[in-house]
């Protein structure tokens, strides 16, 4: 088999399991909702937590800084990229998050496999929680330490495996998001950082989904807890709240350091492009003096959960990200589908991005949803469980019992 067939075949077998993914074309966005082939769905899969990615005083820095420094940055920062506008922001942004220092990334996927990957040694641990974000699972598998997982937010779990292993190891990198993406909780980042403590760790803390979100700056979940100068390494994204591209890795002097030497995809990357800088340097600003929209944010998934509360839904964690649990992928795509049709768009997250008989619709909220957005999917989610197909109000057993025969019969 040449590597075109390989590739069909590969292909083939992804759509028989009925996972293969296509993205939708969408023609544009605004005000917390996008137009397919013209027609308005409320999106809800959106990361656009603070409504930022239109926001006109962003915009129009991004466009300054496009007709002052150009289109491009032109070379790696090691090379001639490295602008004094990068060090500005990195300064600004170490501020806003309470650290003595940091740098930046292309990306969060980036910023992560790079930091990871980068403490390689075969002396290290990597201990992280079973559900952080495919990007640091990446970077673990990029590198030589020693790796284990401990069951989600379960900080029993690690106090027994830093019991058992901490002992044999030099370096131990403790890793958490501050949300998880996938089941819209928060990490208990005071245990954590006491753990921390106690065991001589290092921590390493994903605030992709909690920056702009949580803390009265916006600085994340960290800074909500007051703990900022405690977590060892703080990621933030720019492609969520802050409504732009890119990502911060706040740290002290020297891990900096350590980073540009050693994070590949910081040495081997091109410099962001400086409508990012712009644009990201304004958010920090506007996350600062506006804090309303972090306000309307919470109101508005306080709502929806309190809304949710009513039905018999098995919602999960207790932040902006709602997984509503629908078991098997049938129920999931039918809901979704329901949803799509009703002018909602939710789609289906399935197998492998959660667990088997749970997958789920996952409504993203933002400070751009109106309350007839949240009150319509509420009664759609309502209307689907009682009268359409009943099939939430199953427990969670039955769930499981109907999905294993489904999978016993596509065996047979
Ligand atoms: N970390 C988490 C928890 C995420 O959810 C994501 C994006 O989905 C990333 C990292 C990657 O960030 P970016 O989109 O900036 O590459």
């Amino acid at each position: 088999m040449n590597a075109y067939e390989r590739i069909k075949e590969t292909l083939g077998a992804l759509e028989n399991k009925g996972h293969f993914r296509q993205p939708y074309p969408v023609d544009y966005r605004a005000n917390g909702a996008i137009y397919l082939e013209g027609d308005k769905y409320i999106d809800f899969a959106s990361n656009d937590y603070l409504g930022l990615t239109n926001h006109p005083g962003i915009r129009r820095k991004s466009i300054e800084y496009v007709e002052k420094y150009g289109t491009g940055s032109a070379a790696s920062r090691l090379l001639s990229g490295n602008s004094v506008l990068y060090e500005k922001l990195e300064r600004k942004l170490a501020d806003f998050l309470q650290k003595e220092s940091g740098l930046l990334f292309g990306s969060g996927y980036l910023a992560n496999i790079g930091v990871i990957s980068a403490f390689s040694g075969t002396d290290t641990l990597i201990i992280s929680d079973e559900l952080v974000h495919a990007s640091i699972i990446d970077g673990i598998h990029l590198c030589k330490a020693q790796f284990s997982k401990f069951n989600h937010n379960d900080m029993k779990h690690l106090k027994q495996l830093l019991e058992a292993k901490r002992s044999n190891r030099e370096n131990v990198l403790i890793v958490a998001d501050s949300v998880y993406s996938m089941e819209g909780d928060t990490a208990p980042l005071d245990e954590l950082v006491e753990i921390k403590d106690r065991y001589g760790c290092f921590l390493y803390l994903d605030e992709a989904h909690g920056i702009g979100v949580f803390g009265e700056h916006g600085g994340g979940l960290a800074e909500e807890a007051g703990l900022s100068q405690k977590v060892d390494i703080i990621m933030t994204t720019f492609g969520k709240a802050l409504g732009n591209y890119g990502a911060f890795v706040a740290c002290d002097g020297v891990v900096r350091q350590f980073l540009i030497n050693k994070a590949r995809s910081f040495i081997f990357s091109t410099a962001l492009p400086p409508a990012v800088i712009g644009g990201v340097d304004c958010a920090i600003d506007v996350l600062v003096n506006e804090p309303v929209r972090r306000d309307v944010l919470k109101k508005n998934y306080e709502y929806f959960r309190e809304g949710l509360r009513e039905t018999n839904l098995e919602i999960r964690g207790n932040a902006h990200i709602v997984p509503v649990i629908a078991g098997t992928e049938r129920h999931a795509l039918e809901i979704a589908g329901y949803m799509f049709e009703n002018r909602i768009f939710a789609p289906a997250i399935r197998p492998p991005a959660v667990p088997s008989n749970s997958a789920r619709l996952r409504f993203s909220i933002t400070c751009d949803h109106q309350k007839e957005d949240l009150d319509k999917v509420i009664e759609l989610l309502k209307e689907y469980d009682n009268n359409h197909h009943n099939k939430f109000g199953m427990s969670h057993d039955r769930l499981i019992e109907e999905s294993w025969s489904g999978c016993q019969r596509k065996e047979a």
